[in-house]
């Protein structure tokens, strides 16, 4: 499947912190509980459109946010 350029640029500039919240992350002050391993402290940081985990050393746009949270291709993130 194609995804049109247009559209995943919408996509990557799409503000994370927004996205992560519809989709149940409890983000506080820009940081969150991480939701791919047990995070005692938020280690996930929301800055400038982009994500990262401090503990998993793991990041990216929105589109790696879908992509992490439910384990999907870049392609069936776009979509979602
Ligand atoms: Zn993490």
């Amino acid at each position: 499947m194609y995804i049109p350029e247009n559209i995943v640029n919408v996509l990557h500039n799409l503000d994370c912190e927004t996205v992560a919240r519809k989709f149940g992350i409890n983000i506080v002050k820009h940081q969150a509980h991480c939701f791919m391993h047990e995070d005692k402290h938020p280690s996930l940081a929301f800055k400038n459109n982009c994500w990262k985990c401090f503990a998993c050393d793991k990041g990216g746009d929105a589109i790696s946010l879908i992509k992490e949270m439910f384990n999907l291709s870049f392609q069936e993130s776009c979509i979602t």
